[in-house]
């Protein structure tokens, strides 16, 4: 039998390394907390090879004198709990592991100078052997400086991945830790090249603002709803994205607990459920959340690498963020992101047809204009049709172009309605996009979409007043469905019939229509039937019934009869677009796409270069 010993003290931090030091962005993280944690205001950060090769954090924190500093690189050494109480934990570190762990597993060394002292201590830790200190002449704050994480330990190392991913992960980290901290400066280089430079901003309303925006993009920043609401000790702050603004991803999505990035699975999903029908099934939205709870109604220490916390009460959590969710949502929801007019703006510059004028836009055009759309290339690649005059007005409605020398409001009468946020319509095209014209710029409807949006809405509403009218169906039509999908539309029957769809099973495999919603006017039932079925059989058993509704009211919706290919006069395209400013949720289509979108004038004299 062998014997029982305790391990010797390199090998615990080793083992405790595991935990806390998965990669080079974990070491970062904890370093850059322990900036936070000194209260420095400035923050550098160095990285070499994606932090492979070697990483630096310098601070002008409060620093340490020697004695903390020997200290400071000892197992379970924090300054941190100073009542030694877990459940009152105030800082990023509170667990006195990460610089001994860091330490353990690369070649290590920390210079710091407390306030007032004439000079720093500095010390080295190679292979767990600790250096006796040295001084050095340095600025108030700290330094740390890790080369070569896992070198001597092949099978972690084997782990990491690319330079270019692991640098990822390290801007990812000061990201997050620099969305909560507006007031410290940040700044990181990677091998010699800046990637961030955050100014300080101020940490009020607008200071936060400007954080985010300089961290998420102005884009996001200038258009997201602003969430401020509280229940008790709790409060929620934070933007949220309009939904058409989605992703692929819960990547963009951020969310703080008392300042601690937190992934937590759960959270992720209660802010996408807020967001309900107005985001397509799959997509997320982007969202910064601030969490703020009482320190003892939350747990921090459920995770080594704190990532994951645990409240007390996550039910108040939960309604917080729904509700403060949905009201936002509710008072804007017939807004889109410009997100659209963006993503057109750079297609319609790489579509410049002639040589001159390709030379003109990469001069002229900064270059952030060209880049960043997925599928920008392949638009440039694909022939660009050269469009004759005539070609031009085919599709226009007759009625829309009939011009009364300038002034559109005698066009059939018609107000004005340059003044409406969605503007006059002027035009519509290929019988499916409504062209319109606001003081700003101009407005491209997707009437189709637009359309399905404003019927679903409809009966929603007429759904919740239980008011849904059905028109019978003169001849009613004997579907025949594949089993699966007859067996899901049998399960469903009820909650069709809710929704104006009278359905009964006929034979043993087909069912027979009786009734339609009659806001959809004339249907094809077969299709109906058909796109309901397999919408049905997608959706998974844990899908609540209220989202499977939703689901299927939005699969009815797009069978309404108004669907693209249909010619509008202008005075219906008014309509249209007065009908989409009043109804909620009317900036995206049933399917999270957006209705519309606007180029402003200034974009439309820079497509032309005129500025
Ligand atoms: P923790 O942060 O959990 O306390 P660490 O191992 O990260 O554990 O750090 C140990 C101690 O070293 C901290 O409690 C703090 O007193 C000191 N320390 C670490 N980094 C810094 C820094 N950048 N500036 C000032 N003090 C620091
Ligand atoms: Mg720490």
């Amino acid at each position: 039998m062998s014997t029982i010993r305790l391990l010797p003290s390199h090998l615990v931090d080793q083992i405790a390394a595991g935990e806390v030091v998965e990669r080079p962005a974990s070491a970062l993280k904890e370093l850059v907390e322990n900036s936070l944690d000194a209260e420095a205001t400035k923050i550098i950060i160095n990285l070499d090879d994606g932090g492979l090769g070697g990483i630096s954090v310098v601070d002008n924190g409060f620093g340490m004198n020697k004695d903390a500093l020997l200290l400071a690189v000892k197992r379970h050494a924090t300054s941190k709990l100073p009542d030694a109480n877990l459940s009152q934990v105030k800082s990023y570190g509170f667990r006195g592991e990460a610089l001994p762990s860091i330490a353990s597993v690369s070649d290590f060394e920390i210079s710091s100078k407390a306030h007032m002292m004439e000079h720093g201590w500095q010390i080295r830790i190679e292979h767990g052997s600790i250096s006796s200190p040295i001084p050095v002449a340095i600025a108030t704050g700290t330094t740390v400086t890790v080369r070569g994480i896992f070198e001597k330990i092949p099978a972690r190392r084997k782990f990491l991945k690319t330079q270019r991913t692991e640098a990822g992960k390290c801007l990812e980290v000061v990201r997050q830790l620099a969305m909560t901290k507006p007031k410290v400066s940040f700044k990181l280089n990677e091998t010699g090249k800046n990637l961030i430079n955050l100014p300080a901003r101020t940490d009020d309303y607008s200071g936060i603002r400007e954080r985010l925006s300089d961290v998420m993009g102005s884009g996001f920043a200038k258009e997201a709803l602003m969430l401020d609401a509280n229940k008790d000790t709790t409060s929620l702050t934070g933007l949220i994205g309009l939904p058409t603004m989605n992703r692929p991803t819960t990547q963009h999505m951020s969310i703080f607990v008392n300042q601690r990035s937190v992934r937590d699975k759960q959270l992720v999903g209660v802010v996408r459920a807020a967001y309900g029908d107005t985001l397509p099934r799959g997509r997320y939205p982007v969202a910064v959340l601030f969490i703020s709870v009482a320190l003892e109604d939350v747990d921090v220490n459920v995770h080594p690498a704190k990532s994951e916390v645990r409240f007390s009460d996550p039910r108040v959590i939960r309604s917080l963020i729904v509700g403060a969710i949905q009201s936002a949502l509710r008072g804007n929801s017939a807004l889109a992101t410009s997100e659209g007019g963006t993503n057109l703006f750079n297609r319609l510059s790489l579509r410049t047809p002639s040589t001159k004028t390709a030379s003109i836009h990469s001069t002229y055009y900064p270059k952030k204009n060209v880049i960043d759309t997925g599928d920008a290339l392949e638009t440039q690649n694909s022939t660009f049709k050269d469009v004759s005059t005539e070609d031009m007005f085919n599709g226009v409605s007759p009625r829309a172009r009939t011009n009364d020398e300038n002034d559109y409001s005698k066009i059939e009468g018609q107000k004005d309605f340059l003044e409406s946020r969605l503007g006059a319509a002027r035009a519509q095209y290929h019988k499916n996009y409504i062209i319109s014209e606001t003081h700003e710029g101009i407005i491209i409807v997707d009437q189709h979409a637009a359309h399905e949006r404003l019927v679903m809405e409809k009966m929603k509403s007429e759904l919740s007043s239980k008011t849904i009218k059905t028109q019978m169906l003169l001849l009613p039509e004997i579907i025949t469905l594949l089993p699966h999908h007859l067996e899901a539309v049998i399960h469903h029957f009820e909650t069709l019939r809710q929704l104006g769809l009278i359905i009964e099973a006929f034979g043993n495999d087909s069912v027979i229509v009786r009734e339609t919603p009659a806001l959809l006017g004339e249907v094809d039932a077969q299709k109906l039937v058909n796109d309901i079925a397999e919408e049905l059989v997608g959706l998974s058993n844990s899908t609540s019934l209220e989202d499977k509704i939703s689901y299927v009211l939005a699969t009815i919706a797009c069978h309404s009869s108004i669907r693209s290919g249909r010619i509008l006069s202008v005075a219906e395209m008014n309509q249209l677009l007065r009908e989409m400013e009043i109804t909620p949720n009317s900036g995206q289509c049933n399917h999270g796409r957006p209705t519309y979108i606007s180029l402003s004038l200034s974009d439309i004299e820079r497509l032309f270069g005129r500025r």
